[in-house]
């Protein structure tokens, strides 16, 4: 078996073999950097590796990967490498989208395969295939990530699991013990062999096992060794996986409306063909799609004003009873309402903001005998998937325009109150902060603190959604949130709150346990991946380097996206550095323990767009961008230039 191997690799490295290493990652070969701790290889240390290999001397298996990730990379190149960027998205989806990452191995039959791919997505595994298995299929489905017909084609999975570890794990480089410790814990992988393994597939699937990866293999043991588990079938298979302690094992079981038609997410963007419309209900000047509180409903109730016969207008109300429910979370609440009310086949209501403009019903459905009804049944069963804790609702259907006239302006003012609630939201009128730890699937040491001034990190939660969920949606699986009471504050302006600390500590089971809100320096807050930019100390001019997700370049002392991401993911950010998404430049609070804008020395051009006037005007033309400079010399220029001498 190892002979083989010893002679593939040999062969494949010559002396002039170029090994300029990976693009588009930090780490030139993860797996060799995470295993031995070296970024490049001497020819000394593969020779030496070799003989181990060749004598299988203990560990050996451990080299063999990353000779075979050297090999794979002169043969595969560029072609099937994921770069950091691509595999931190991956991480990212573990959230809600995917539960584990799966690779097929084995030359078994393709109806098995196949079988075995329908079971792994059913429950929500990401399946990625390589070796001969690639080779005895001619097209798989889309869902499925190959990383080709190669012996070696493992080793990108390998380095998913690897770079998993040493970014989100914190695993010191080099220190193979706690990175198989780290990989069989925490990394979401596991490796399925079905049918014969070539003898190099062997070697590194054996490798693989040593790195802490569980394997399951169907009907043998191939002559594995290791925490290696052995499946009959291939349901049992799936089923052994589901219970890894790696694998995140949610599936949760939704309610069905009581409706004649098909209900489920996949008809949100269907598309009616002006042939099959049964029914259209236009809006009107009047008409809207609202959710509000409403102490006044005590019970579950669905209401028609008007004849579906004779329409004027369609408006949809829905009136929520839960006392706990507050104006703020009904933009959320409504929010969803916009998106579940298309959840019918054959059904869609086309909404601009709160103004309806108008309802389809396709022939298929009038024929089924859906009625506006059914359509109040549909809100209701699926607002309340969202928010198990929504209490009493009542959806009221206005179908005639004098009616949504006199309603009209009551829900025009109670829009404009809420707007201004939100808008004059701060830290000290807010009793309490909210968290969530939704990216915690992927990154154990972060939980997200956010307020009506501190955006949540991915930039797309708000602060009242979070606060629905905690209160109407709590213990979720996908949307684990929590209200966050405020506690003393240690110190205003750097953010810092008793119960924050506390909330922090006890989310991130002790990993992190003192953050900032608003400082990049001692105790930042923790990141995970979704965040939108990263600002950064520049010791060299003692300033704040701003850059968003998408930049491509570098910053004056040659900080690249990539570079910062993987220093902060997954932890609490290191001392001068922190994530923040876009929302937060307009912030009264934008890291004003640090100086604010005072202390930015540089940012994208794009970012400074974004943050127009929120940056006061005496800095706006002291803020280098990269087309202003590119180097530290520039910058230390252009800061003298430009800078208001009193800030110098
Ligand atoms: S709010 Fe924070 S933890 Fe929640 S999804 Fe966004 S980044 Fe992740």
């Amino acid at each position: 078996m190892v002979k083989k191997f010893y002679d593939f690799v040999k062969k494949s490295l010559t002396s002039s073999s170029q090994m300029e290493g990976f693009k588009g990652t930090e780490y030139m070969y993860p797996l060799l950097y995470g295993i031995t701790g070296v970024n490049i290889p001497s020819k000394e240390m593969i020779n030496h590796a070799l003989e181990r290999v060749k004598e299988e001397i203990g560990g050996f298996s451990g080299d063999a990967l990353w000779l075979a990730e050297l090999v794979a990379f002169l043969k595969d190149g560029e072609r099937v490498f994921l770069v950091d960027d691509a595999f931190r998205w991956l991480c990212v989806a573990l959230n809600e989208g995917t539960n584990g990452w799966a690779l097929l191995m084995g030359n078994e039959e393709k109806d098995t395969i196949f079988r075995l791919i329908n079971e792994l997505q059913e429950k929500k595994f990401r399946v990625f295939v390589t070796g001969s298995l690639v080779d005895g299929i001619e097209e798989l489905p889309e869902s499925v990530t190959s990383f080709g017909p190669s012996q070696t084609g493992l080793i990108y999975f390998a380095q998913l699991l690897v770079r998993y570890a040493l970014i989100y794990g914190r695993v010191p480089v080099g220190d193979l013990h706690e990175l198989s410790h780290s990989i069989e814990e925490n990394a979401p992988g596991v490796i399925f062999v079905v049918g014969e393994l070539s003898s190099i597939e062997h070697l590194l699937v054996q490798g693989m096992l040593s790195l802490g990866t569980p394997v399951i293999s169907l009907r043998n043991t191939q002559n594995l060794v290791g925490s290696l588990i052995v499946s009959q079938t291939i349901s049992d298979m799936a089923d052994k996986a589901w219970k890894l302690p790696n694998i995140r094992a949610r599936l949760v079981v939704k309610a069905t409306p009581d409706v004649p038609v098909p209900v489920g997410k996949v008809f949100t963007h269907e598309e009616i063909l002006e042939a099959d419309v049964g029914l259209r209900l236009y809006g009107s000047l009047f008409s809207f799609i609202i959710a509000k509180p409403s102490l006044t409903v005590q019970e579950d109730e669905v209401t028609v004003l008007g004849d579906i016969k004779k329409t004027s207008t369609f408006c949809v109300l829905v009136e929520l009873g839960n006392r706990n429910i507050d104006d703020p979370m009904t933009l959320w609440i409504g929010r969803i309402l916009r998106r579940v009310i298309n959840y019918a086949k054959g059904i869609k209501v086309k909404s601009k903001g709160n103004r309806i403009i108008d309802l389809i019903m396709t022939k298929e459905a009038l024929k089924s005998g859906f009625r506006p009804e059914h359509l109040g049944n549909l809100i209701k069963t699926e607002l309340r998937n969202d928010f198990p804790s929504i209490g009493p609702i009542h959806v009221t259907f206005i179908l005639n325009k004098e009616d949504a006239k006199k309603m009209y302006p009551t829900i025009l003012s109670f829009i404009e109150e809420r707007k201004n609630k939100i808008k004059n939201a701060t830290e000290e009128s807010e009793s309490v902060f909210y968290g969530c730890t939704r990216c915690r699937s992927f990154s154990l040491a972060h939980a997200c603190t956010v307020t009506p001034e501190r955006s949540s990190q991915c930039g797309v939660r708000p602060w009242y959604m979070i606060k629905a969920h905690a209160i109407l949606d709590p213990g979720s699986v996908y949307e684990p949130c929590v209200l966050i009471y405020k506690g003393k504050c240690l110190d205003p302006l750097r953010g810092e709150y008793e119960g924050v600390n506390r909330s922090t500590e006890r989310r991130t089971e002790g990993r992190v346990k003192r953050i900032y809100l608003h400082s990049i320096f001692d105790f930042p807050h923790t990141a995970c991946s979704c965040f939108q930019n990263i600002a950064f100390h520049i010791p060299e001019v003692d300033g704040i380097g701003l850059m968003p997700r998408d930049f491509k370049g570098e910053a004056p002392n040659g900080m690249t996206w990539t570079k910062l991401a993987n220093k902060v993911a997954g932890r609490q950010c290191i001392d001068g550095v922190a994530s923040f998404s876009v929302g937060y430049l307009h912030s009264q609070k934008f890291f004003q323990g640090d100086g604010g804008y005072s202390r930015v020395v540089w940012m994208t051009d794009h970012l400074k767009k974004i943050a127009g006037d929120s940056i006061p005007e005496k800095f706006k033309r002291s803020i280098a961008t990269e087309k202003d400079i590119t180097t530290i010399e520039e910058l230390k220029t252009f800061i003298k230039k430009n800078r208001p001498p009193e800030t110098l």
